[in-house]
């Protein structure tokens, strides 16, 4: 099984004229509402890439839809707990030249508490995976449990925060990073790529591909991107995650992994929207095929 104890948004996104100024108040052009967070779209795509994942979260009342479209992408979330507040959510929004301005909420996201994870792992041991970021609280409990129960933790650091990073470096399998967020690790620790504390770091490099360091090892799996038009990479590095973590969860090496992820994130970002822009595997696999 897939673990993640993950973030879920609404994203509210709102299009323009130009960004309102203080004091003024402004009709929107066109509103839209969507599934987000680093969390849900990891788990949206990790499930349909075909992997067995359960996730572990909150939201409030008003989170009903976000739920239902979990479970609609086949995401089991029996440990998604309700709890009193709003939801995670983000207002975005957009003007006219594609500027934006942006105001998140964490909310539900950050009042999950080790008691929730202990108990939606409790029957979790080796062969299981957990997936982890940082929008949620109740990071390092994760880590602890998945490091007493012998699961495999991925950690995508992100959005970036060293403290978290240093904190959760010890519990980790893999690290999962793309190229910003790697240079601000290497900065905040003062130690080059190579002497990160963790067996496996993976760097995402956009338009460029992604590589797989295996620091014990000495070894790395470089995967180019496919080339495409994008047209949005918003969660272009939550699909590539999903999408990873569920083909080692089949059994494949790290570069039939990366190849798959690879082609998934491709398609997502020829299309707008996050966690409903995630493809599915048999679009994945007839991208690969064409
Ligand atoms: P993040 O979204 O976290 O910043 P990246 O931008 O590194 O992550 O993208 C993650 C992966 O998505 C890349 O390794 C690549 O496989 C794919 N990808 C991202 N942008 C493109 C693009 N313009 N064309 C094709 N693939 C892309």
């Amino acid at each position: 099984t897939i673990y993640n104890l993950g973030s879920i948004n609404a994203d509210h996104l709102y299009r323009l004229d130009h960004l309102p100024r203080p004091g003024e108040t402004l009709a929107a052009l066109s509103y839209a509402r969507g599934l987000g967070g680093k969390g849900a779209n990891q788990s949206v795509a990790a499930a349909r890439a075909g992997g067995a994942v359960r996730h572990i979260g909150a939201l409030g009342a008003d989170g009903a839809w976000m739920r239902a479209r979990l479970v609609a992408a086949g995401v089991e979330c029996s440990a998604v707990a309700e709890v009193a507040g709003a939801s995670g959510h983000a207002i975005i929004t957009v003007d006219a030249a594609g500027e934006n301005a942006i105001v998140l909420h964490p909310g539900a996201n950050r009042v999950i508490t080790g008691e929730t994870v202990r108990a939606a792992l409790a029957g979790a041991g080796p062969g299981d995976w957990l997936i982890v970021q940082n929008e949620t609280s109740a990071q390092i409990e994760a880590g602890q449990i998945a490091l007493e129960q012998g699961l495999k933790l991925i950690y995508s650091a992100a959005p970036f925060e060293a403290g978290a990073a240093r904190a959760m470096l010890p519990f980790t399998w893999l690290l999962i990073l793309n190229e910003i967020e790697a240079e601000q690790l290497c900065a905040a620790l003062g130690v080059g790529l190579g002497d990160l504390p963790v067996p496996h770091v993976l760097v995402t490099l956009g338009a460029r591909g992604a590589v797989w360091h295996d620091l014990g090892a000495g070894a790395e799996v470089r995967v180019p991107a496919f080339a495409v038009a994008a047209r949005d990479t918003t969660g272009a590095g939550d699909t590539f995650a999903g999408y990873l973590v569920a083909g080692l969860a089949e059994g494949r090496a790290p570069a039939a992994a990366m190849r798959l992820a690879a082609a998934a994130a491709a398609v997502k970002v020829t299309r707008a929207g996050t966690a409903d822009a995630i493809p599915a595997r048999e679009e994945v696999e007839a991208f690969l095929a064409a």
